[in-house]
């Protein structure tokens, strides 16, 4: 009997939509290849699921997540539902809530570069050599899960002294957190180039100086494993001046969140990154960028990053690594013989080479095949 995988696929809103019908062409082909049966269903969640239900994480798609083998993710968001007001719902509550219920701390996104398209890159080409780095991101703690509050009416918070405004995001770490992302990232580490970095910022925050003791500690679980500790801002720095010296980053939540988001320039494009989002049930897979607005609904979007997520999904979810390295080659294929989506496109690609997300992806389906 062929394996069988449920799929809870959460297209969202703007281009996210799109790429799903893109990454649906992608796992039909890895069926019939790779002799395996995916059955897809759809839920909503983000902006579509607040218009519709009120809530961008309705319990009906909690379910179906939670009943299914991985969940798909497109993005979330858009101008349409930005709003300053605390208590209105807003898109990425959507985003935070399923990563939380479903219990995935674990963020992976994979920085690749492509020699084919490494002009898109602004880092000079000579610095993107060997670029292959693995960012540990932790999902569940920190900035974005702690006490947030507004309060008015504050004395002495408003402009010039008078009464006015305050917030405040509370940043928490436990042991716990931190050791159980710091010893996967080690066990990844060992399975790769055998370098971990762990980022901190234990100069300044408590939580920082957790970090880094909690970061030593598992090291010395592991020998084989290089190790070393670098404070965030100078990895912002390093990242985009010396890329290549980097195999597994670790870091916390909202340090991950910004240095994943700089990585992707040393790729070309927001557009090619992929992520996979690890708790100890189900996974979530999603691409890096977001909804895209400005180009949604105009069949420009990259679909590389979601086809890559699926990809992701193949690996780590299904333990299919030989239809996952296939899906990856396809995407490494399509772009040595010239195909561009308009993000990844130079001065010198040729018109008749520049193609739309659904065409993209044709390219990409074409290019898979068992033996490679
Ligand atoms: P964005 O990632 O949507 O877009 C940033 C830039 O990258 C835009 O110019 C966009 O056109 C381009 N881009 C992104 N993905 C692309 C793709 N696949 N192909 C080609 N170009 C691509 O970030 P933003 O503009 O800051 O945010 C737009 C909306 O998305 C906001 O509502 C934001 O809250 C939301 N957002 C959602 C997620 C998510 O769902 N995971 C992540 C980030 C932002």
């Amino acid at each position: 009997m062929k394996p069988r995988y449920k799929i809870c696929v959460l297209s969202g809103d703007g281009i996210g939509p799109e790429i799903a019908e893109a990454t649906y062409g992608v796992l039909h082909r890895v069926e019939q290849v790779f002799g395996v049966s995916f059955d897809f269903e759809e839920a909503l969640i983000g902006g579509c699921a607040i218009d519709a239900t009120g809530t961008a994480l309705p319990e009906e798609t909690l379910a179906l997540a939670r009943e299914s083998d991985a969940v798909l993710l497109g993005a979330v968001g858009g101008p349409k539902w930005d709003t300053t007001s605390p208590e209105a719902p807003r898109p990425e509550d959507g985003l935070l809530g399923i990563r939380k219920e479903l219990g995935l701390y674990m963020n992976l996104r994979p920085v690749q570069t492509y020699s084919a398209i490494a002009s898109s890159s602004p880092v000079k080409a000579d610095r993107l050599e060997n670029v292959d780095i693995l960012i540990v991101r932790e999902l569940t703690g920190g900035l974005y899960f702690g006490e947030h509050a507004t309060q008015a009416g504050v004395a002495g918070a408003g402009v010039g002294g008078a009464k006015g405004t305050r917030a405040y995001d509370v940043m928490e770490y436990s042991e716990h957190e931190i050791e159980r992302i710091m010893r996967r990232a080690f066990e990844m580490a060992a399975t790769r180039r055998g370098r971990v970095t762990s980022v901190d910022k234990a100069n300044v925050l408590d939580t920082g100086r957790l970090w880094r003791r909690v970061a030593h500690e598992v090291a010395t679980e592991f020998p084989e494993v290089e190790h070393n500790d670098m404070l965030v801002d100078n990895c912002a720095m390093q990242l985009v001046a010396f890329p290549a010296q980097f195999d597994v980053i670790v870091t916390e939540n909202t340090f991950g969140d910004i240095l994943s988001d700089e990585a992707s320039v040393l790729a070309g494009s927001l557009g090619l990154l992929a992520s996979a989002s690890i708790g100890d049930g189900v996974s979530l897979y999603e691409p890096c960028h977001g909804s895209a607005p400005d180009i949604s609904g105009k069949n420009w979007a990259n679909p590389i990053g979601q086809i890559q997520s699926a990809a992701m999904m193949l690996r780590y979810g299904f333990g299919m690594d030989a239809a996952a390295t296939a899906v990856d080659n396809a995407v490494q294929k399509a772009l040595d013989d010239g195909w561009r989506t308009r993000d990844i496109a130079q001065d010198a690609t040729p018109a008749s080479q520049i193609v739309g997300t659904h065409e993209m992806s044709e390219k990409i389906i074409e290019r898979i095949r068992e033996d490679v």
